[in-house]
């Protein structure tokens, strides 16, 4: 009996603390304000809580969408002022407040976002520097928001005629909100829009091509953002029972987006850890830092500058993940439960699929010049559905650029493409992709940081439909197990199981292909598109592939292949087009292709 307990307990002593860690921790919130602690510690918890709900938005908006914005200040402060006025002047109910607050940021949020979220690299960060500024001058300089001395008065907030005007009291509908915010989040990550948010901080070339609208996406994280701000304006209004301009300008913004990046700008619980480092060591400094410097003023904005200096150099990715790396070498990493094994198959969109042997894809005289150098002049050829066709040439030939320009990534500069029946020239690739075009990229493009399952997954963003909101409200399980389902057979077809829960970034590179294949698969695609599928895999891998996409022929898919190993192309291909600097050299069939003395100079580079 002892024996077995003794056996037993570092096995459970693995799988409970996080369990365990989790349970104490809400019975300490859950107990905090009925403990006899000092008032003191009430009202900390109380301006954490309010503060993680921004720096809530900020991960998702700034380290997770990679979209950084000094402004989220702004956005409590309309929160805070749209109930502050109604409640002051015209007595109605903070719950009307609540309303009218996130009504307004709705607005606002989406007219800035309109304006500001097409702006790319360090002008978006400017740009909301500017409408923080703007903003909270014009919340100054309404007389009717009372200008620089605010609004005074405003009233508690009652839940079914309980007042919350004690500190002790609102704590709870504060770490609520937080709390509720927190999970929100957490279940949007993980989902299909939660992926194509994690697409936008550096993969959206690739979103794109799975047919993701990424600017939606960035609207949508922005306005998330926005209303947890605002939200967190609305219970700080009714903490502090006054607002004046202050506590929202851009100072603030400056410390939420502190609070963010200390905490872990990529982590959900990072925004708390953030809210609590930051406002222990704001109040410590407030104290210590005059009696120190014998003067008063806001020198804790200065340390707080140098530990942020400090933590991007010796913890880039913020406290909580250091934390959790730290704990995380005493606890192997769970597999993802597999609650998908039993999930029906995803219905199959409806796409007329194209008998064999019509053409499918008809290039004509595609042309894409970079400046003075042209990348691809004048190509034309057809593929027909149901026919694996090579495009090889040697480097720099333009067969890659030959498919950035198929599959929309790049607009031709001359030429016509018809696909599945319709011209899609001109087309962003995310239309091209709703109509049954997928690819993969010879430079891998994928998000290192999710498992190789949810990478395949995003593949399937086409054929489910679960939003935002359900995704929130964890309403999407049912489809989410069947795209799950989905990802596990793509990825189970091309040798792959073994990797499910695998982080996609420590896959060897040959790996990380095959999973792009999977997740071209994933999309259910009439025209696979593959860019150097075979580099970096070894012989009987490659004999692997090359079954697999035979079997792909068989059931009726249709692929163009761009690769360098001869024998794989000649072996695999019903036809071949040759190019060299960008110019069509000859199509034919692999015997053809090899007998042409044009092809052997091409690639030995002797006169022919
Ligand atoms: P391949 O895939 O056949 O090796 P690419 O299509 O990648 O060749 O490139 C064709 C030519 O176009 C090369 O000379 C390359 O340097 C040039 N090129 C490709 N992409 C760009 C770009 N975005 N800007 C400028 N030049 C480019
Ligand atoms: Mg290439």
């Amino acid at each position: 009996m002892t024996r077995h307990r003794a056996k037993d307990l570092p096995a459970l002593m693995k799988t409970t603390p996080s369990v365990l860690f989790t349970a104490a921790g809400v019975l300490v919130l859950a107990l905090l304000p009925v403990l006899p602690v000092p008032e003191f510690w009430i009202t900390q918890a109380n301006y954490i809580g309010m503060y993680a709900l921004v720096a809530l938005g900020l991960v998702l908006l700034t380290g997770i969408a990679g979209l950084t914005s000094f402004g989220q200040a702004a956005f409590v402060g309309v929160g805070a002022y749209a109930t502050a006025l109604l409640s002051t002047r015209y007595g109605l109910s903070p719950w009307w407040g609540l309303a009218a607050g996130l009504v307004i940021t709705v607005v606002v949020a989406a007219v800035l976002g309109w304006i500001t979220l097409r702006m790319s690299g360090h002008y978006l960060p400017l740009a909301t520097i500017a409408w923080a500024l703007s903003l909270n001058f014009s919340i100054a300089n309404l007389d009717v928001l009372g200008k620089y001395d605010g609004l005074l008065g405003v009233p508690a907030i009652h839940v079914f005629g309980i007042s919350l005007a004690d500190g002790r009291a609102i704590y709870y509908l504060i770490w609520l909100c937080a709390l509720l915010a927190a999970l929100a989040v957490r279940n949007l990550l993980d989902s299909r829009p939660g992926r194509a948010i994690r697409a936008l901080g550096g993969a959206t070339v690739m979103a794109e091509a799975m047919g993701i609208s990424t600017y939606r996406y960035k609207v949508v994280v922005f306005l998330i953002a926005a209303l947890l701000a605002s939200v967190s304006g609305w219970l700080f209004a009714h903490v502090q029972r006054t607002v004046n301009p202050s506590p929202f300008g851009l100072k603030m913004g400056i410390e939420y987006l502190f609070m963010a990046v200390v905490g872990g700008a990529s982590s959900v619980w990072g925004a708390f850890v953030g809210a609590g480092v930051f406002k222990i060591i704001e109040d410590q400094l407030k104290e210590l830092l005059p009696r120190l410097l014998g003067s008063s003023g806001n020198f804790e904005i200065i340390v707080l500058g140098i530990v942020l200096v400090l933590m991007l150099k010796y913890a880039p990715k913020g406290l909580w993940p250091a934390l959790q790396a730290a704990l995380a070498r005493h606890r192997p990493t769970r597999p993802r439960v597999r609650d998908w094994a039993q999930a029906p198959p995803l219905p199959l969109p409806v796409r007329p699929k194209p008998a064999p042997g019509t053409v499918l894809l008809e290039v004509q005289g595609l042309r894409k010049t970079f400046g003075g150098l042209v990348a691809v002049n004048d190509v034309s050829f057809d593929l027909c559905a149901g026919e694996i066709m090579g495009l090889i040439g040697p480097n720099g030939a333009g067969k890659s650029t030959t498919f950035n320009l198929i599959s929309g990534v790049l607009s031709a500069s001359a030429g016509k493409l018809r696909f599945a029946g319709q011209s899609i020239s001109g087309q962003p690739a995310r239309r091209i992709a709703r109509w049954g075009l997928s690819r993969t990229f010879q430079h891998v493009k994928m998000i290192p940081d999710m498992t190789v399952l949810e990478n395949v997954a995003l593949g399937g963003y086409l054929r489910t439909t679960n939003g935002t909101w359900r995704a929130m409200l964890r309403l999407d399980r049912v489809q989410e197990r069947q795209l799950l389902a989905e990802a596990e057979r793509q990825l189970s077809r091309i040798g792959m199981q073994a990797y499910l829960d695998e982080r996609a970034g420590n896959l060897a590179l040959g790996q990380q292909r095959l999973m792009e294949i999977a997740r071209a698969l994933c999309s259910d695609p009439t025209l696979l598109l593959l860019d150097e599928p075979a580099a970096g895999l070894r012989h009987k891998e490659k004999q692997a592939l090359a079954e697999v996409l035979r079997q792909l022929r068989q059931e009726g898919m249709s692929i163009l292949l761009v690769e360098h190993d001869m024998d794989f192309v000649m072996g695999l291909t019903d036809r071949l087009v040759v190019m060299e600097f960008g110019t069509k050299l000859i199509e034919g069939t692999p015997a053809q292709v090899q007998a042409s003395p044009a092809v052997r100079a091409a690639y030995l580079g002797t006169e022919h």
